[in-house]
């Protein structure tokens, strides 16, 4: 068993920090700035530019195959980057990649959808939820129906991130209410000139979603991405696949916070003495650290078994859900360290403290991946006593 990088990944990490560190993270006061005034964080040219740059270092679809110009560097390298970025709140990822399920398509979806999103021309949605079907993704409604050689959509999404600047939706019908869930619910790619409408909905963090209405919006039949019938099992790989991101990035975000509060307990006096030699004060520290070192291998594990080709379903869940407490508690500990002070806008904790909530909750909630991690010890789908197997 190894746990060290080679040194081809130990300079890729450092070589991503560094960027990260001296041009992403500058702009953190501008994008506190932009989202108090109610503007978007970063102006899209600066997220271009930021691309461009980290494309001329060789850091351009991190995860994509090299068959469409990306780097693949793989699901833990990925996760390692994921940590990188993470530490910043700045809203920036590496420009060249594509949602996983669009590599489904046809030569001729992948020449209209898949390579305009890699090459970042155009913006795609993933929309299953509905106002009636979240966590129970098997009841959605949106019905598609034939009508010569095309397909009509009606229904409503809700929630569906990236929702109102998307030109094109990758949206679950259910094209057989017989079947349902298995086999009868068809994945859709649609574009917005086809007549759906979007509406944002404001939330608690920076993360703006929409609703997308589909009334009579007509689909032709060459859009079905993947087979007709198929769609469910399309909406779980993209769910599935990088579920390890989740907690990846949490752990970055984690980390930089604990370093905030292990300098201002050094610096901020009370009773005489440096809050820092208060025990309180340590065993939050350490609690802190021994929970991010956790959910750090629990995820690198996950990426692993996605790596390696494994069934990564149990272990991705157990990360994510340790992952998304984890960032919650080291959040809240590192905001009561800051007193006061945590709780202002000066300080981007209040920031972080909103937009890291949301991790409990998308990708399937706290509640749901208990029930999977449960449920497959309950049916024998996962052991105890292995490692690695
Ligand atoms: C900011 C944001 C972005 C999102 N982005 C997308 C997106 O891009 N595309 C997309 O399709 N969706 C997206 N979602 C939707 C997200 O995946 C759902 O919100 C999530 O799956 C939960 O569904 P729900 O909100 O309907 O809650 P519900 O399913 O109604 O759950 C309510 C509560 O009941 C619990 N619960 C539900 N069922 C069970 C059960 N069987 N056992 C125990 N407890 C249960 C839940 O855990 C939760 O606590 C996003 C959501 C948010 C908030």
């Amino acid at each position: 068993m190894d746990f060290s990088l080679s040194t081809e990944e130990r300079q890729i990490r450092d070589t991503i920090r560094s960027f990260i560190e001296r041009e992403v993270m500058p702009l953190e006061p501008d994008v506190l700035r932009n989202e108090r005034a109610g503007r978007p964080g970063l102006e899209p040219q600066v997220v271009r530019d930021l691309r461009q740059k980290a494309k001329s270092m060789g850091f351009w679809g991190i995860n994509t195959p090299e068959e469409y110009g990306g780097a693949a560097l793989g699901p833990l390298m990925s996760a390692i980057i994921a940590m990188e970025t993470g530490r910043t709140f700045v809203p920036f990822t590496f420009g060249g990649t594509a949602d996983n399920i669009l590599y489904a398509g046809n030569d001729d979806q992948k020449r209209r959808y898949l390579i305009p999103t890699i090459e970042g021309e155009r913006r795609s949605c993933f929309a299953i939820t509905e106002p009636g079907a979240g966590s129970d993704a098997r009841s959605i409604r949106t019905r598609a129906v034939k009508d010569g050689s095309e397909w009509v959509i009606n229904g409503e999404k809700t929630f569906i991130t990236g929702g109102n600047e998307a030109d094109f939706v990758m949206v679950f019908a259910v094209t057989d209410p017989d079947k349902g869930a298995d086999g009868g619910v068809t994945c859709f790619l649609a574009d917005r000139d086809m007549g759906w409408k979007s509406e944002p909905i404001p939330t608690m963090g920076q993360w703006g979603p929409a609703s997308l209405v589909f009334e009579d919006v007509r689909v032709p039949e060459e859009n079905i991405l993947g087979e007709l019938g198929k769609g469910f099992e399309l909406a779980m790989q993209w769910i599935g696949q990088g579920r390890y991101m989740i907690p990846a990035r949490a752990i970055g975000a984690a980390e930089r916070m604990l370093q905030m509060a292990v300098d201002y307990a050094k610096i901020r006096h009370s009773m005489g003495h440096p809050i820092a030699e208060y025990q309180a004060i340590q065993w939050m520290i350490a609690d802190s650290q021994v929970e991010i070192e956790a959910a750090k291998w629990l995820t690198l594990y996950a990426a692993w078994r996605v790596q390696q080709r494994m069934d990564a379903r149990h272990a991705s869940s157990i990360a994510k859900l340790n992952g998304a407490d984890m960032a919650n508690q080291v959040v809240d500990r590192v905001l009561q360290i800051h007193g006061g002070m945590g709780y202002t806008k000066e300080l981007p904790i209040e920031r972080w403290y909103r937009e890291l909530r949301l991790l409990r909750i998308f990708e399937g909630t706290d509640e749901i991946q208990r029930r999977t991690i449960a449920r497959n010890l309950l049916k024998g789908h996962a052991r105890l006593g292995t490692i690695g197997e």
